[in-house]
């Protein structure tokens, strides 16, 4: 389905603006909550600044270890030299100066029944409320081969750390002799942002394509089919003919095994394929943090009640990002950023003894694929009538329409470098 861009431009906007629109304006006698949100990326950063403007009365911690935030979305256009990774650092004093206070720390275990927090310095937080969102862990050994060590040689760059992941990969990509083949392990769903592989396959050529046009990118992967396929295939033919080869896994394209020291991919069918570069994105599951606390089923991720986010099975503790289960919802920092709002409005409707507001999630996930050339994918989503699951609202979204249209394709990057500078200002005040 395709649809116009300024409708698109505008759905972008909206979630990064307003509250959730039911929210009340807070009584004078309002008693002080304890709000305690553990991560301080997309889905808590988000969380502990809505909270402190929308509702005073809240006393909001904010527990992130990391004492500056590198984004992941964007990293991609720092492997195509685009951009510096100083442009994609955050840090927390902005949530500071709006009185959440920070604490630079692990969780290390949750006690709901106590509803209380350890921290691994020792300290330990209680809680009234809790916004738990502490995105993902990759599952290590579920490519054979592929542990801790192995990325260091064969990085992931998908989890925000402290940037080192996407310089080493950017640095791999500068020191491969022009004519290297880079080769991309790609996993199948559900993983962080479906587009995000493919956004790299894109700034990783545009590289290539300016400084080593002999090279080759095989992308192979555990699906058979992708995001925004059509768009992402009719950009490669147009700006990298012949540079992009995607093997997906009917054509026996699922990496299971690798061997780190001689950069070999091997696939399910036994095919060895001796790369340059190797870029590893490997199987994911909810943080450790989460799966401790038995947050997790079967599926390594935390069921939600679709419309307060609340854990399943931990009354008091909501789970936003990428450590839940959002029914058709991407994992994405735009729906992290959309659940984390409405979980904090249900949150402090709980507290004050009130129903929580109707609830609406919004998602647009911008891709860059070249230099002026963006392309996206839009969806609206409620909660079903019986509040069991989540569904996309018909008609409410689709991608960037194909064919021709370079003054579109130039429009949408833009629009997704707004929705970088505003949604980061969301997250960091
Ligand atoms: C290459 C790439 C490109 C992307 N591009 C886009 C894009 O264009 N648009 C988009 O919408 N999304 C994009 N995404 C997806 C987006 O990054 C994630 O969906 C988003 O970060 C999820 O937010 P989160 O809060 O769940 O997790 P995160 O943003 O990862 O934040 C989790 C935080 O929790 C902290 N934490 C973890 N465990 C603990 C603990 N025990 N105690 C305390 N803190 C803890 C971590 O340090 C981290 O800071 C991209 C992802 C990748 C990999």
């Amino acid at each position: 389905m395709t649809h116009t861009l300024p409708r698109r431009a505008l759905l972008a906007a909206a979630p990064l603006v307003a509250a959730p629109s039911v929210l009340r304006a807070q009584g004078p006698n309002a008693t002080q909550a304890r709000l305690l949100v553990i991560g301080g990326g997309f889905g808590g950063a988000t969380a502990a600044n809505f909270a402190r403007r929308t509702y005073p009365w809240l006393d909001v911690t904010l527990v992130e270890p990391k004492r500056h935030f590198v984004t992941c979305p964007y990293g991609n256009l720092v492997l195509a030299g685009t951009r510096q990774i100083g442009q994609i650092t955050h840090g927390y004093d902005g949530l500071r100066a709006r009185g959440v206070r920070v604490v630079h720390d692990w969780a290390t275990g949750i006690d709901a029944a106590a509803r209380r927090v350890r921290l691994a310095g020792g300290e330990t937080l209680t809680y009234d409320r809790l916004i738990l969102s502490p995105g993902i862990a990759l599952r290590w050994g579920a490519i054979e081969g592929y542990d801790e060590a192995a990325s260091e040689i064969m990085p992931h760059g998908w989890v925000p750390g402290d940037g080192a992941q996407t310089l080493l990969l950017r640095r791999q990509l500068e020191e491969m002799p022009d004519g290297g083949v880079v080769g991309l392990a790609i996993p199948a769903n559900p993983f962080r942002c479906p587009p995000g592989p493919y956004e790299r396959i894109s700034m990783i050529a545009s590289y290539l394509k300016r400084h080593k046009p002999r090279s080759k990118i095989l992308a192979l992967d555990a699906k058979e089919a992708f995001s925004k396929q059509g768009l992402f295939q009719d950009a490669w033919a147009q700006l990298y003919p012949g540079m992009i080869e995607w093997v997906p896994s009917n054509r026996d394209g699922k990496v299971t095994k690798v061997d780190a020291r001689e950069r070999v991919l091997e696939t399910e069918f036994g095919t060895r394929h001796k790369v340059a570069v190797a870029n590893v994105i490997p199987p994911q599951s909810a943080a450790r943090i989460a799966s401790e606390a038995g947050l997790t089923d079967q599926s390594g991720w935390v069921p939600v009640n679709p419309r307060t986010f609340e854990s399943r099975v931990a009354p008091g503790i909501h789970v936003v990002g990428d450590a839940n289960i959002p029914g058709p919802m991407p994992k994405s920092g735009y729906i992290a950023n959309s659940t984390a709002k409405q979980a904090v409005a249900s949150a402090a409707a709980l507290l004050r003894g009130e129903t929580p507001p109707e609830a609406v999630y919004f998602n647009t996930c911008y891709s860059h694929v070249g230099e002026d050339y963006g392309i996206s994918i839009v969806g609206v989503f409620r909660p079903n009538a019986e509040g069991t699951a989540i569904a996309e609202v018909q008609g409410s979204g689709g991608v960037s329409p194909r064919g021709n249209l370079p003054e579109q394709r130039k429009l949408e990057a833009l629009y997704a470098d707004a929705w970088y500078d505003s949604i980061t200002k969301d997250m960091f005040a």
